[in-house]
């Protein structure tokens, strides 16, 4: 009788997964995907967010799905702001993308390495995601020190040298210091990672820079 009852609840248990095979990477799909239909996918995820029409997803049976291994098909290094979480605002699940996320979205070799890992996992885009209103930038441009804080601030600095503008109240001044900080952390990831611009300069993976907007929820990808 008992047996009979463990079986029963195994079966429940399991039943969620068995019953519908959620769609996650796997080795095959994260080869077959090509460097632009992993962009596309991100932009149609994005599409999908700012409609509010994000995929219904059974997370669990997703986590059961990928617990014996990984195959993103991208990689994205974000700020660390609560309102740009990378796999929500680009509606992707668990296993999806790989979400390096810093203040500002600034680039050190803890970030490059990060990075690098990606590319030998095999994706096949990279984004630098800046985003509008971005407090990093306002305490870049106020010259704001506190504690680590400051060493972090002062890779941002050749941003705001870059936009000319220098008023944190400004919010085209922060958006644009933003854009350019983006544009800074692609060329430092091109030129401080022999690693990834091998993949990039191969055509094998595809670097990226992206301004996600708080206020609409769309990313706008930036032109190269
Ligand atoms: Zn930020």
């Amino acid at each position: 009788m008992l047996a009979c009852c463990v079986v029963v609840l195994m079966t429940l248990v399991t039943a969620p997964a068995l019953l519908a095979a959620p769609e996650v990477q796997t080795a095959d799909s994260q080869a077959a995907m090509t460097p632009v239909q992993a962009l596309e996918r991100l932009q149609a995820g994005n599409a999908r967010f700012v409609a509010n029409a994000t995929k219904s997803r059974d997370w669990s049976a997703k986590v059961i799905a990928t617990s014996a291994g990984q195959y993103p098909f991208a990689a994205v290094l974000g700020c660390m702001d609560s309102r740009a979480p990378v796999e929500i605002v680009f509606d992707q699940g668990v296993g999806d993308v790989f979400g390096v996320r810093v203040a500002g979205n600034v680039v050190n070799e803890d970030e490059l390495g990060s990075l690098e890992y990606a590319a030998k996992v095999g994706v096949k885009v990279i984004v630098v995601l800046g985003h509008t209103r971005c407090g990093a930038v306002k305490g870049a441009l106020d010259h704001v020190e506190l504690g680590n804080l400051t060493s972090l601030l002062a890779k941002i600095h050749p941003a705001v040298e870059a936009a000319h503008c220098g008023d944190s109240h400004d919010e085209a001044c922060v958006d644009k210091v933003a854009t350019e900080n983006v544009r800074q952390s692609m060329r430092e990831i091109r030129q401080r990672s022999p690693y990834l611009a091998q993949y990039i300069d191969a055509g094998k993976i595809r670097l990226v820079g992206g301004m996600y907007d708080v206020s609409t929820g769309k990313v706008t990808f930036l032109e190269p």
